[in-house]
């Protein structure tokens, strides 16, 4: 068994802090055969050091870089972790996982980094982001609001359980990175050797700033008791301990956001238009056998529930207990396993024990004799599937109140779609629920009924099956968390999660002064008459708030002849004068894309220059109707800046810059607004 080190080391304050000296170290044992590979021990750690270092080193060296820079490095990390990954498997071997397991720990855990790199480009060139839109806030026009978003100064602490070692770290770091802010990790003991592993190899690039991130291997019960109210806490585990950790007292004193993933008691529905023989059916036995079977079971994801018609439980039961025979338990380095072992020994038990209540209220309709392809048997935390059948679901408290953490999951009768939201609801709050079906009418009246319950909700059909990424996996763009039992709390959901580690800050102030400091053109903002055209100008030399202001032109009635004829939309308002009445309109009117299209011919300077191409409108708006006779001109506006990278050397220097296109006529009010986009040569080809 190959493991990094016999002696786990903590990360912190820029030193590997050996565990070795510590004594009173925590054994941790492999899954497969109960050696031990690895201790590790917190005693004596000073991990007020770790928040000074994340706070006075981390924390800066991450907020000034833009968001762009974060989403290169992540990008960076992300490629070479990815390059060492047989490592990492080499050491998954030992928490029970099968290759397959591992892969969504660990690839999936990368995947999390390219993710959140590729989020970038939804982002700003800047270290702080803009919540939302401008608001005018006063009749004048000289007070407005916008919300601004910047990283919290503190760190993020995350506490996390043993089953996803890698993805668990990774799916909250790459977040906190993105969003500017270090982190410092706990992983959860029992496999703290495999995160410890990634950590080591994240330093040892050299890719991410001093004090970016930070770990300690072990029990660390002391960890809460220095964070205060810059930081974020996030937890995933168990109900019981985040729970207790959520009343922390520094927690509650000082406000800190605490985010709370706790297990849940995830239903999977068959729906009741599905026959045995449907595509559905063997959908639904396939995904249950693998909810109930990857990683054991031990996922916070998993099915545990499992809501049948009750005309076709029989059918159902027997098509799983097939399915599950067919799948061989054991040592994942063995040919042919499917399903590896639990985490320990303990685990195995503690499994054992949350069962026999679920028993008190169901009946075990499958649990074989283990035959085990593994040289250890015995030793090895090896347990077969445990599938429980109650055909009266409403009266079977424990099913909806018992978390057994692996191989574990109970079949129960319903009758009608109705009762089937009811009972998914009985789990008081979960991560996530699907419902396989393919009648669009059922899935719309589940979805309506126990969505509010849930975090995610997964629709499978045979349409999407082919590419369905599953019950189990949270991803990335997605938001994973769910409500009541389930924490109550959110992560990940692409910026959504970016948002948790920043603070929202309603900001108020002229439009000129809220321009500057949030670099982008608010409405009715100072606007400077650009000399040259801005159209001649390259990237770096505009300036937010660099106006062009046109010259003029009358709209007629052939210009609306002549746009009808090129555009064929012949609308009646445009074409004919005889049908307004009932209508907004007072007169035939120009077509709003008339109004932009003229626009456009009044603010472009068509001599070839920095400008490289037009790519797309933003929010454009017809805000007052165009008459044969209305005078119009354009103030074109810089708006907002993003600075792109090079693909490569000899690619373009180039960046986005929008543009705010407002129309007005011969009264001053704006008819039309438009954001346009264009991409303009830097000066300088170099950067
Ligand atoms: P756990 O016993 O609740 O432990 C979770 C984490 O909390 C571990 O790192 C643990 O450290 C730490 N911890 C426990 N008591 C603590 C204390 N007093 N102070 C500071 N840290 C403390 O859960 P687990 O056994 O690792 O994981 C299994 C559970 O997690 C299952 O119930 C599962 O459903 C849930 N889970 C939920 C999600 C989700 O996203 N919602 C994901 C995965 C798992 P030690 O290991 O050192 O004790």
């Amino acid at each position: 068994m190959t493991t990094s080190s016999p002696f786990l080391a903590h990360g912190i304050a820029g030193h590997l802090v050996s565990t070795k000296e510590n004594g009173n170290s925590t054994p941790i044992y492999s899954a497969l055969d109960g050696t031990v590979v690895a201790s590790t021990s917190t005693e004596g750690l000073d991990l007020s050091a770790a928040y000074t270092y994340a706070r006075e080193v981390g924390n800066p060296n991450l907020r000034k870089m833009t968001f762009q820079e974060r989403g290169r490095m992540l990008k960076r990390l992300a490629l070479h972790l990815h390059a060492r990954k047989e490592r990492f498997y080499e050491v998954s071997w030992s928490t029970g996982a099968t290759r397959t397991d591992a892969w969504i720990d660990i690839e999936g855990g990368i995947g999390n980094l390219f993710s959140y790199a590729s989020l970038r480009r939804k982002l700003p060139n800047t270290p702080f982001a803009l919540d939302g839109e401008s608001l005018g806030l006063s009749k004048g026009g000289t007070f407005s609001g916008h919300h601004i978003l910047t990283p919290r100064e503190g760190v993020a602490v995350h506490i996390n359980a043993f089953n996803f070692p890698v993805w668990g770290m990774l799916e909250k770091a790459a977040v906190n990175w993105l969003a500017g802010m270090p982190c410092i990790v706990k992983p959860a003991t029992a496999t703290s050797h495999l995160t410890e592993a990634v950590c080591r190899e994240i330093w040892a690039s050299g890719i991410l700033p001093d004090g970016a991130l930070q770990w300690v291997c072990g029990s660390a019960r002391d960890i809460l008791d220095h964070v205060d109210e810059r930081d974020v806490v996030t937890f995933t585990g168990s109900a019981a301990t985040g729970r207790k950790l959520r009343q922390a007292p520094r927690i509650q004193a000082l406000s800190v956001p605490f985010n709370l993933e706790a297990d849940s008691l995830n239903a999977a529905v068959l729906g009741a238009t599905v026959e045995p023989g449907d595509p559905e059916f063997e959908l639904f036995i396939k995904e249950v056998r693998k909810e109930m079977t990857v990683k054991c079971g031990q996922k916070c994801t998993a099915v545990r529930r499992i809501l049948v018609p009750r005309h076709l439980m029989d059918a159902t039961q027997e098509a799983l207990i097939a399915s599950l025979e067919r799948t061989a338990i054991g040592d994942p380095r063995k040919e042919g396993v499917r399903m590896g072992a639990l985490v320990s020994k303990d685990q195995v038990e503690e499994v054992r024990n949350q069962a026999a209540k679920i028993g008190r209220d169901a009946d075990l309709v499958y649990h074989p004799e283990g035959q085990f392809l593994s040289d250890a048997p015995e030793a090895g935390a090896f347990l077969t599937p445990m599938v429980f059948r109650t055909d009266r679901p409403m009266d079977a408290a424990a099913c909806h109140e018992v978390e057994a953490f692996g191989p574990v999951s109970t079949l129960m009768a319903y009758d009608g779609v109705e009762e089937a939201a009811v009972l998914a609801k009985m789990g008081r709050g979960s991560l996530c629920c699907s419902i396989t079906t393919h009648s669009p009418k059922e899935a719309q009246d589940f979805v309506y009924n126990a969505a509010s319950m849930h975090g995610r909700m997964l629709v499978l059909d045979r349409d999407c099956a082919k590419e369905s990424t599953g019950h189990g996996s949270p991803l990335p763009l997605l938001v994973h968390g769910g409500p009541g039992r389930a924490g109550g709390g959110e992560e990940m959901g692409g910026i959504r999660g970016v948002k948790h580690y920043m603070q929202r800050t309603a900001l108020q102030g002229s439009p000129t002064m809220l321009s500057a400091i949030t670099q982008q053109y608010q409405p009715g903002g100072a606007q400077i008459e650009s000399e040259p055209h801005v159209f001649r100008k390259h990237f770096e030399e505009l300036e937010i708030g660099d106006t062009v202001t046109t010259h003029k032109h009358t709209v007629t009635e052939a210009d609306i002849v002549n746009f009808a004829n090129v555009s064929g939309d012949n609308f009646y308002a445009h074409v004919d004068a005889t049908s307004l009445d009932g209508t907004i309109f007072e007169r035939r009117v120009a077509h709003g894309y008339f109004v932009l299209s003229k626009a456009a011919g009044l603010f472009v300077d068509p001599k070839k220059g920095p400008v490289l191409l037009n790519y797309g409108i933003e929010e454009a708006r017809f805000t007052k109707p165009v008459y044969p006779g209305a005078t119009i001109g354009v103030r074109l506006t810089v708006k907002e800046k993003i600075a792109q990278e090079k693909r490569d050397a000899d690619d373009i220097a180039k960046g986005i810059v929008k543009f705010l296109v407002d129309v007005y006529d011969e009264t001053g009010e704006t008819v039309a607004l438009a954001t346009i986009l264009t991409m303009v040569k830097m000066k300088n080809q170099a950067d």
